[in-house]
Parts: C-alpha cells; sequence; structure tokens
C-alpha cells in the first residue's frame, strides 16, 4: 500500500498532527515530523490498535482527551456475507492483515470465509473505517449505479384484486383473463402461475392471481413490495363488510393506490350509491361525491365495465410513472413456489427490473441457482423476461420462500457465497430480518428518535369495545409519538391481523379475545409484541407508561396449554364439571384458566378440580381426557375451550 505522509493521514482522521505523531511514537514508530512519510496501512492500524488507545488513556491532560477521540472515517459499505478477501480489497489493506485481525478477536478464518456483519464492522473500525452493511441486492443496484445511465423505459402496473369474499375476485380475474389474455390462439392452456399479464392496446396489466390480503401481507411482511395498485371489490348487493375494511386497512398501510371496483351491478338489487356512501365513510370518497378515489361499476359475470376499469388502472398507473432499466441484470420478487416431481423447486417469479434470460445465475432468498428454463403463463418457454413479466423459474438448487427476493448475478460463485452465508444465517435462525417495534423498546426508540409513531392493530370482543378503545388510545397521541391504529376489527387475533401487523411494525392489542393458535405461533415467529387485556384502563395506562419510559415490570403469561370441552356434567356439591380433551400442551392443577367462547374469553379463574376418572390429579397432558371444574364459575358450556396459563413477572428490558 501507498506511503502517505502524516499531515495527510491526520487529516483524513480528523486528527491534529502532534496526535498522530504523538499515538505512532507510543507505538514504536519513529516519526520526526508532520511531512514524513509512514506506510498508511501500517500507520492505521497502529493508530487504532489497543497500545495507542491505551497510551492515549493514561496521558494526563484531560482537556486533549475528548479532542483527540478518533472520528472514523469515511463510510464502507459492506455487502451481507462479505468474505475476508473482498473485505482486504475494500479497506485496500492485505488480507494478511485482516486475517490477523481476526486472530485477535480469536477467529480462525480463510480467505474465502464469510464474515459476520458485527464482525465485518469491527475489523472495519480496527483499521479506522466506519462501515455499514447492506444487503447483497442493494450491492448490486450500487454496482450497477456506477456503471452508468441506462435507458429507462415505461413498466405495465402490477395489481393485486381484494374485498370480501364472494364479492367476485375470482369471476373478476377470470373474465379479464378469458378476454384480454395474449396468444390465447396458440392453444396453450392457461394455467395457474400466480400473476399473468392482460393486453390492453399497446399497453399491459400484471394481474396477481393471489386474491386475498392474507398474500398481499405476506409478501409485504418479507419485505417485497410487489402491488403498485389495489382494485378493491365491493358487491353492489351487499355493501361494505368485515373484510372489505380489513383489506382496505391492509391496501391503506401498504401506501397503495386503491382502486374501487363496484361489483354485481348486473344484479336488481344492486345498491352501488349506497356503496359509495359506506366507503366515505371509511375514508374512500368517491369522484362523483367529491373525493378523489376512482370508482368503477362493474358486472363481472355480465363484463360490463370491464374496459372501463382496465383504463382507470393505467390511468391511475400513469401518475405512479413507473419505471425500469431493461439492460441490467433481472431482479423481482417470488410470489409462489413448489417443489415438483418432475420439474424440481419450480417458482413464480415477478421480474420487477433488468432482463432475465435463461442461462442466468441468480440468487432467490437463500437458494442459489441457474435459469434452467423459463415459462410464461400459457406453459410456454420463454427465453427473456423484461420488467413486470410473471415467469415460472427452474434451475433452482432447492424451494424458495414467497415473498423472497430474486437478483441475478454476473458470477456463479457469487450466487453460490450468498446463499451460502444467507443458509447458515437461517439456520442460526439469526437472519438479519429487522427486529419488530416492542412496547419495552418504544420509549428507547422515540430518545433515539427512530420511532415517531406507534402503530396498532387493535382486536376486541366486541364492535362497541372497538370504538371505545380506537378514540381512547387515538388520544393518547402526544406531540413525541403518534398513535396509529392501522386496523382495528372485532374478534379473534388472526394470522392476518399479524401479518399487518409484522409488515407495518406495529403491536397487536387484545382486549378480551384471544390469538388463534396459528397466529400466536405466527407471532413468535415474526416476532410481533401481542398485547392481551381484559380493563380497558389497563391498555391506556399501558401505553401511557410506555411512551413515558415508565412501562411496569411486566408480568408475561407462561401458556401452559388447551382443553376442549366435550361434554357437562353436574356433580353435586361441585357444580359443573367439563369433560375435557387436552388437545395441546398441559393442563395443571395450579394453573390459572381462561375460558373461551369463538375465542372470546367469558372468564378467567382458577382451576377447582382436575381428575382423571375418580382420582384427583396434578396435570393431564396433551391427547388425555379429563375431568375438570372452574373454581366459583358453573357457565361451561360444549364446545368451549380452556387455556391453562401461569403468570410470571418479566425483568425490564428498557
Ligand atoms: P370471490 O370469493 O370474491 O372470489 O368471489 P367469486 O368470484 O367466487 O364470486 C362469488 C359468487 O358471486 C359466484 O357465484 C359468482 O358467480 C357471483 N358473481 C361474481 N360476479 C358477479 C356479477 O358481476 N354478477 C352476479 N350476478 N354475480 C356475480
Amino acid at each position: 500500500m501507498a506511503k502517505k505522509r502524516i499531515y495527510e493521514i491526520a487529516k483524513e482522521l480528523k486528527l491534529t498532527n502532534k496526535e498522530v505523531i504523538e499515538r505512532l511514537s507510543a507505538s514504536g514508530i519513529k516519526v520526526k515530523s508532520h511531512a514524513s512519510l509512514v506506510d498508511e496501512e501500517e500507520a492505521r492500524r497502529l493508530l487504532f490498535s489497543p497500545a495507542s488507545a491505551a497510551q492515549e488513556t493514561r496521558k494526563p491532560s484531560a482537556p486533549q482527551a475528548q479532542k483527540s477521540k478518533i472520528e472514523l472515517t469515511p463510510k464502507l459499505l459492506l455487502s451481507e456475507g462479505v468474505t475476508v478477501k473482498e473485505l482486504s480489497a475494500k479497506l485496500q489493506i492485505k488480507s494478511k492483515n485482516v486475517l490477523k485481525s481476526l486472530l485477535n478477536m480469536g477467529i480462525i478464518a480463510s480467505i474465502n470465509q464469510t464474515l459476520d456483519r458485527d464482525i465485518a464492522l469491527e475489523v472495519c473500525r480496527q483499521f479506522g473505517y466506519d462501515a455499514e452493511v447492506i444487503s447483497f441486492e442493494e450491492e448490486v443496484a450500487q454496482e450497477e449505479k456506477v456503471e452508468g445511465e441506462k435507458e429507462v423505459v415505461e413498466r405495465f402496473p402490477v395489481v393485486t384484486i381484494m374485498g370480501h369474499v364472494n364479492h367476485g375476485k375470482t369471476s373478476l380475474l377470470d373474465a379479464i383473463r378469458e378476454s384480454n389474455i395474449i396468444a390465447k390462439e396458440t392453444g396453450g392452456i392457461t394455467q395457474h402461475i400466480g400473476a399473468y399479464q392482460v393486453k390492453v392496446g399497446e399497453r399491459g396489466i400484471v394481474f396477481l392471481d393471489t386474491p386475498g390480503h392474507e398474500a398481499f401481507t405476506l409478501m409485504r411482511a418479507r419485505g417485497a413490495k410487489v402491488t403498485d395498485i389495489v382494485v378493491l371489490m365491493v358487491a353492489a348487493d351487499d355493501g361494505v363488510m368485515p373484510q372489505t375494511v380489513e383489506a382496505l386497512s391492509h391496501a391503506k398501510a401498504a401506501n397503495v393506490p386503491i382502486i374501487v371496483a363496484i361489483n354485481k351491478i348486473d344484479k336488481p338489487e344492486a345498491h352501488p350509491k349506497k356503496v359509495k356512501q359506506q366507503l366515505g365513510k371509511h375514508g374512500l370518497l368517491a369522484e362523483d361525491l367529491g373525493g378523489d378515489t376512482v370508482c368503477v361499476e362493474i358486472s363481472a359475470k355480465k363484463k360490463i365495465g370491464l374496459e372501463l376499469l382496465l383504463e382507470m388502472i393505467l390511468l391511475v398507473a400513469d401518475l405512479l410513472e413507473l419505471k425500469a432499466t431493461p439492460i441490467s441484470l433481472g431482479k423481482g420478487s417470488v410470489l409462489e413456489a413448489k417443489l415438483d416431481k418432475a420439474r424440481g423447486p419450480v417458482a413464480t417469479v415477478l421480474v420487477q427490473d433488468g432482463t432475465v434470460k435463461v442461462g442466468d445465475h441468480f440468487v432467490m432468498g437463500a437458494v442459489y441457482g441457474k435459469v434452467r428454463a423459463m415459462f410464461n403463463e400459457l406453459g410456454q418457454k420463454i427465453i427473456t423476461a423484461e420488467p413486470s413479466t410473471p415467469v415460472e423459474i427452474i434451475g433452482m438448487q432447492s424451494v424458495p420462500q414467497a415473498g423472497d427476493s430474486f437478483q441475478v448475478v454476473r458470477d456463479e460463485w457469487k450466487a453460490r457465497q450468498i446463499s451460502n452465508y444467507r443458509q447458515r444465517q437461517l439456520r442460526e435462525r439469526s437472519l438479519a430480518r429487522p427486529s419488530r417495534l416492542t412496547l419495552d423498546q418504544l420509549f428507547h426508540r422515540m430518545k433515539e428518535g427512530t420511532t415517531k409513531e406507534l402503530p396498532i392493530v387493535l382486536k376486541a370482543d366486541v364492535q362497541g369495545s372497538v370504538e371505545v378503545l380506537s378514540e381512547a388510545l387515538s388520544k393518547l397521541s402526544s406531540d413525541k409519538v403518534k398513535i396509529n391504529i392501522i386496523y382495528s376489527g372485532p374478534g379473534a387475533i388472526t394470522e392476518s391481523d399479524i401479518l399487518l401487523a409484522s409488515a407495518s411494525n406495529a403491536i397487536v392489542i387484545g382486549f378480551n379475545v384471544r390469538p388463534e393458535k396459528k397466529a400466536k405461533e405466527l407471532a413468535e415467529a415474526e416476532r410481533v409484541d401481542i398485547r392481551l387485556h381484559t380493563v380497558i384502563y389497563s391498555i391506556t395506562n399501558e401505553i401511557k407508561n410506555a411512551m413515558v419510559g415508565m412501562l411496569e415490570p411486566t408480568f408475561q403469561e407462561l401458556y401452559l396449554g388447551r382443553a376442549e370441552v366435550r361434554e357437562t356434567f353436574r356433580i353435586p356439591r361441585y357444580g359443573i364439571v367439563a369433560g375435557c380433551y387436552v388437545a395441546d400442551g398441559k393442563i395443571t392443577r395450579d394453573a390459572e384458566i381462561r375460558l373461551l367462547r369463538d375465542n372470546v374469553v367469558i372468564y378467567e379463574g382458577k382451576i377447582g378440580s382436575l381428575k382423571r376418572f375418580k382420582d384427583d390429579v396434578t396435570e393431564v397432558r396433551s391427547g388425555l381426557e379429563c375431568g375438570l371444574g372452574i373454581a366459583n364459575f358453573n357457565d361451561i358450556k360444549i364446545g368451549d375451550v380452556i387455556e391453562a396459563f401461569h403468570v410470571e413477572r418479566r425483568a425490564e428490558k428498557l
């Protein structure tokens, strides 16, 4: 590495010449003056070595200490899974020195070994560099930017259809596909590949064939943004229904423009005006009512208004100015993936930018591969796929996940390296998934200035409590943090709620309701904070305290198990005893219990009696039957669920 003069190094590190000379002398390098030439690499290493730092702290001249705190400079961008060799190149030092510094940390590495994020950052720090780790996809984008300007073209919009069940989502997709799909006459049988492109004059629109907001939000929770526009279906004879509101919240949280399709206008009982008024109450005011929401009246069955709907989609797309650069490396998102018996792993990918060609090497989440073949929605082989094209790809080493990113890479070795690194991270379960906001961290993050909003998904037993709670919570907003209820509704906490919270970094509050079993598992996997309460005051109090950093040590529930009530008996002296089947975990005699009816909490209390056959027992495990009486409570019904838990005091993590 090149030699540099002391004053040059001092300037770069924002130190005084004297400080550099003193530090180097302390490390045993003789320097005559600020114009002396030294080996830069060696000097940087020594300046940041513990010996030099120790010298610093030993110095009696206190005022100096503050000033001579070294500012790390300049900022380096590292890709995830950087190897020792790549890191050395970035730092412009010999690999030998990186290996040495790793060894000092107790790590024996080889030159092609990938380094974990924290270790790579520490090495940079030791050589005087502040660094930041970006994803591999971000790095490719950066590199392509450096390569210079490329031709930018308009790309087709990608649309997801959402709405209440039976309002006609599938019918609309089918109707559009039938009348607009390209190359139908070639005899290709349309197959379900999760998305398809339709032609509208010279232009096109991609429809994601995964109706339902779960799929939509699942993608978003995985970090994939695929939808440009949401079409919200509302049946004109049925009006706004609970899932309409849910879909609307999901679309709004994703910050995607919404077009309303009022369907089934062929029906005599259709009432499109009423639908518009209802939507107005949910913040979607139609254009003819003075708002700016595009509403199109259609009939998917009778094929009325479909052209107008497509036109409107293109009009909204024009405002979005959707652009892509076809002559860059292909990239996109995985919409679906499966293992096909004959073809091996198959993934439906939406190409979002660049061009994918047969033979390209790629990374797909934690999987790598080479495009062996590509198919369009008609099952026809294609050689290249441009932006906004859904394609089926074969050639992966294993099956990726929906929502994974897809990135073409220049060399196979790089693809392998990233995939290996990501698989290892997955195995270690430390995949750098953005940590979700929890109530415990709220104050901390507010202080850091990284949070100015507390998004909440609110579920309660009845609509009345939803309204009361929404109002009470909204009132808690302060000038430091805004409470934002992104979705509220009655009923149990579902998987869809957790996905929405996960994608929006929100916490979930349940009032007198419980999470469904699957939702609970998903929340654990996605690290979503769920707060369950049975008193309104305790909810507002908890949020208030979290906002001022005074969150009391909370009591954490330790789930034990659940039992289903199959039979009820009236037993003199005991009252009602439930004949139960323990479906999950275990029920213990000393546990606290909660009686659930349709996932709504009916009662909380203690067990009065627990028996197997005629004997009193201390616990009953999953798969066994038991007789269970609840202390001071008799209103048990067949079909109820009894959940057992312990309460533990949770240490504060603020
Ligand atoms: P999805 O659950 O939203 O996918 O709804 P579907 O597309 O399965 O439609 C539900 C029912 O509504 C089916 O019986 C359709 O035939 C019917 N349907 C869909 N669109 C229309 C329409 O425009 N007019 C009438 N009369 N019926 C429709």
